[in-house]
Order: structure tokens, then sequence, then C-alpha cells
């Protein structure tokens, strides 16, 4: 069977060519993935049946199945979802005021090693494609109710995007493009613990996306123990990729900074981002660390956050909290697989609709 979602695979248009069907034919089934909220190709009423029936007999839509699905009061929705080679990512809705936003997961596992990360304590096991990074969206794009749409996506689930730009790109460009999934580029944001290379060629594409940069320290002796990867690159190498990327794009960019206990999150820690970030034309995310079971890390007091938030404020950064949402159902990055792995017995049956 051939995945109808794998972008960079322009079977289906070359297949309806091949029946003689007018080229109509792969708007109205582009139409019904993306607009329609079609579950299969049965949805797709506007097709001749013959056509439908041919077109399951070749194509597969779905090629995951989603094994656990979380909701909590706040109305965050959490897939465990598992690829027909038995890996599992997770991916999230949230619903934030009239925003809908997704999160999604580039890779199974990471190798980036963030010490206080559940996504990548096993190590990286593969790249998803082009089509499982699509298939994400639109499994969460059909737990929106009808009349509601997605309206941001966040690249910030397990993995570094950065490390696998072949397949993200084009999930990205089916999301933005006015035939796809419609979500404008000043909606996508793309999160990254900072990879040089990738960044200059996001810059070179022109593709406009958000780019978030995920520091967590000041300096390359803190970084060096917190984020494993910056042993081989370092701050000054980031920051320049990432100024270059704004002179590219004209993006804002943000930069993200998880507080944890004792670590960095103290006064000199505070001053010294100040002396790092100050004069560049971005956001700061200070995100208190949500506790991994089994990691030895800890959540700041709300004094140390206060303190942190009045130093970097006063010293001109422009700083926000990230809400947790979704605490309660582990949507910090790879916890709900970490818990799946220890604890949570797997359904036999798919869940319904996917
Ligand atoms: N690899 C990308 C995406 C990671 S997830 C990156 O490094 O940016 C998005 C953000 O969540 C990153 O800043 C990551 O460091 C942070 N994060 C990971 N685990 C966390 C946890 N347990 N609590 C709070 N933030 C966490």
């Amino acid at each position: 069977m051939t995945n109808l979602l794998e972008p960079a695979n322009d079977h289906l248009r070359a297949w309806l060519a091949e029946r003689g069907m007018p080229g109509f034919r792969f708007a109205q089934i582009r139409h019904w993935l993306f607009a329609g909220r079609a579950r299969g190709f049965e949805d797709m009423t506007n097709l001749p049946k013959a056509l439908r029936e041919a077109l399951a007999a070749e194509f597969q839509l779905w090629t995951s199945r989603v094994v656990a699905h979380k909701v909590t009061d706040d109305g965050t929705e959490k897939l465990l979802v598992q690829w027909s080679d038995g890996q599992q990512i997770e991916c999230v809705l949230l619903l934030d005021g009239g925003r809908r936003t997704i999160c999604i997961s580039t890779q199974v596992g990471c190798a980036m090693g963030c010490v206080f990360c559940a996504s990548g304590l096993e190590g990286v096991t593969r790249n998803l494609t082009a089509g499982e990074i699509l298939e994400q969206m639109l499994l969460l794009d059909r737990l929106l109710p009808e009349g509601e749409r997605l309206s941001h996506i966040v690249v910030m689930g397990m993995g570094e995007p950065l490390a696998n730009v072949d397949a993200l790109l084009p999930a990205l460009h089916e999301a933005s493009s006015p035939t796809g999934l419609a979500i404008s580029a000043r909606r996508i944001t793309i999160s990254t613990v900072g990879l040089p290379p990738a960044i200059h060629r996001l810059a070179e594409a022109n593709c406009r996306y958000n780019l978030a940069v995920s520091l967590h320290a000041a300096d390359d002796d803190l970084r060096n123990q917190l984020v494993k990867v910056n042993k081989n690159i370092g701050l000054d190498e980031i920051l320049r990729a990432a100024d270059h990327y704004f002179e590219a794009s004209g993006r804002r960019l943000t930069f993200e900074y998880v507080l944890l206990a004792g670590l960095n999150d103290g006064p000199d820690h505070a001053r010294r981002l100040v002396t790092l970030l100050r004069g560049r034309t971005a956001l700061l995310n200070v995100i208190p660390y949500n506790p991994v079971t089994g990691l030895p890390y800890r959540t700041p007091s709300a004094t140390a956050v206060n303190r942190f938030l009045e130093i970097v404020r006063s010293g001109g950064i422009n700083v926000f909290v990230r809400e947790r949402k979704g605490d309660k159902i582990d949507a910090a990055c790879g916890q709900l697989r970490r818990g799946a792995l220890e604890v949570l017995p797997l359904a036999t049956e798919p869940a319904a609709g996917c």
C-alpha cells in the first residue's frame, strides 16, 4: 500500500492521471484530507464509488494506531501514537482561548542529550517521515468539533526537529499551504536545541516559520552539562545562526529557558542571560521544570522563579512564563511515552476514528 500522506509522493496525481481522471479529482481528495476531515476514502462522497474503492485498495491514509488518548479539564488532549513498526511518539492538542494549538513530534526519541528531558533518555531510534509528521496533524485536527480549526503548530514534541529537516519541511509545507491545512507560517514555531547548519538552511529556504531556540544556560560550561550536544557546538555559533535567521526571516526570535532548581535558576544565571540576550529583538520563554519520574531535577520555588523573572525583566528582556498546560497528562515532551513504556497497558484496538 502507498502512504497517501507522504508529501514527497506524487503517486496520487500520477495514479489518477493513469486512470484518465480529470485534474479536479486530485484537488477534491486534498480538500477531503485537509479541510473535509475525511477519516477514510468512503467519506469522500463527491467521488464516484468505484474511484473510492480503487483508492482504498491502493492507498493507505492512516499508518498509525492511537494507543492512548488522555484529556484534561482544561481541554488539553494528548495522543500516544504507534507506527507500523511498533515505535511510539506523542502529540498534543492545546486549547487556549480561541487558539487551537498542536504540538507535534519529529523523531522517535532524541539524540541531543538534554539531561532533564524524558524524550532523550533512551537516545534516538529513528526519524519520523514527512507523512508521519503530517499524520499527527491530521489526527489532532480530527479531535476538534465541527466549525473549529487548528490555528497554531509548535514543533516541540519528541525529537530535535532540525535533526530531521528533510522530513520536517515538506510536512510544514503541507501545513501552511492554502490547499493544505492553511495555517500561516507565522503561526508555526519550530523549537530547536540550536543546530547552526540547519538554522542557516531554514534561513536560506525562506520559509518564515518562527524559530525558538532552547538555551537553558547562558554560558557554555553550564550548557555543556545540561544539553550534551552543546559540547560540539557552543552558544556563539548558535546565536550567530539565530541572528542570521532573524535577519533573513524578519521573525522575532524566541529563546526558551527551562528553570531547574539549584542548577540554572539563580540571580547570577539571570544576569548572565540578560547580558547574552540584550540588544536582540527576542522573546524569552521561561518554563518552570516539569518533573520527570526517575530524574533528579526539580521545579524551582515560586520565589526563585519570580526573582529570576524580576532580574531578566529589569534587564530589559521581554520575558514570559510558559503556562504548564497539560501537566496532568504528562504533556511535557516524552513523558506520556515513557509512562506507557513503563506502566500503561497498550490498547489493542485503534481509537475511534483513527
Ligand atoms: N528538541 C527541541 C524540542 C524539545 S521540546 C528543543 O530542544 O527545543 C520543547 C521544549 O521543552 C525544549 O525547550 C525542552 O528543553 C523543554 N523541555 C523538555 N523537557 C521538559 C520538562 N520536563 N519540563 C519543562 N520543559 C521541558
